[in-house]
């Protein structure tokens, strides 16, 4: 699940179900998902409590990006996963086409603008990481992008990639916990789920023709991401490829990650001096002798 730096993966060898291993599949669907449902409760509350911690420690922050084809399950993830966490610290944003002003700028403007604060976790809901992907699929989306001579040529995407690595070094480097996840979904997944959104009124607004144009480049988009992994899985700030097609499966991986993640901070309440104590004792005093 883990991409170790420079390994090659085919996104095809991964499985996408919900039973990765023999005893999963030995335990059978029904109690999986009941024992999932536990852990990401466990961990709504882990997280919680590690938010708190995070905020009051104030020297790190949390970095999350999702990625994946449509459909993936990507705001999903992210409303059931934060639900139990404190929106003063921690901020969504999401990414679609760049508009004028962003593309007048270099590709990571945007993202440099929305990376958490210390003590804040912050969710990019697609990122930078669409920078290798949609154009590199597409590469007529650059013709319009008034980029430099060069662009689209090897070149050009390994020094992308190269940005790419040292944004996150960078980050890591001054306290920032950088933790990605594709989510990874079959074909035939996106399919009945792009299905459901023509079917279901509520779920029209979610549908865009893109959808269908970008599903024929499905395996355009699986190599992109496959580079993507090779170039960007680092020892600093791995990728995890995320079973997907079942919801729950795919929340429960996430959020155990993240809760994991936080725990191997060195995190503590700032300490009360000896000098703070002795001023808290006298407002202490002033308060119950009114
Ligand atoms: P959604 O996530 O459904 O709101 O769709 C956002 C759309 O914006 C997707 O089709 C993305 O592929 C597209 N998008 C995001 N970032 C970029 C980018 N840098 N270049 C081109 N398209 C992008
Ligand atoms: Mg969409």
């Amino acid at each position: 699940m883990i991409v170790k730096p420079g390994m090659k993966v085919k996104i095809s060898d991964f499985y996408t179900g919900w039973a990765h291993n023999d005893e999963l599949k030995e335990a059978g669907k029904d109690v999986v998902k009941q024992r999932a449902g536990e852990i990401l409760e466990e961990n709504r509350t882990a997280l919680t409590t590690a938010q708190e911690l995070l905020w009051a420690d104030n020297r790190y922050s949390i970095l999350i990006i999702l990625q994946g084809m449509d459909t993936a399950g990507k705001d999903g993830t992210i409303r059931h996963v934060m639900s139990g966490v404190n929106p003063q610290g921690c901020r969504v944003t999401s990414f679609g086409v760049p508009n004028r002003q962003e593309l007048d700028h270099t590709f990571l403007w945007r993202f440099w603008r929305a990376t958490p604060g210390r003590g804040e976790i912050g969710i990019f809901n697609r990122s930078y990481y669409e920078d290798v992907l949609v154009p590199k699929v597409h590469p007529i989306i650059m013709e319009d992008q008034q980029l430099p001579p060069g662009s689209g040529s090897n070149a050009f995407w390994e020094a992308r990639y190269k940005d790419i690595r040292a944004f996150e070094e960078h980050l890591v480097a001054n306290g920032t916990i950088v933790l990605k996840f594709f989510l990874n979904i079959s074909k035939e997944e996106q399919k009945k789920r792009l299905i459901s959104r023509l079917k279901t009124e509520e779920k029209h607004w979610k549908f865009s023709l893109s959808d269908l144009t970008d599903r024929q480049f499905w395996d355009h988009y699986q190599r992109a991401y496959e580079e993507v992994f090779y170039q960007t899985s680092t020892d600093s700030s791995p990728w995890y490829i995320i079973p997907a097609d079942y919801k729950w499966v795919a929340r429960t991986l996430v959020a155990d990650l993240i809760v994991r993640g936080i725990k191997k901070l060195d995190l503590r309440y700032p300490e009360t001096t000896d000098e703070r104590k002795k001023e808290l004792e006298i407002a202490l005093y002033e308060l119950q002798k009114e």
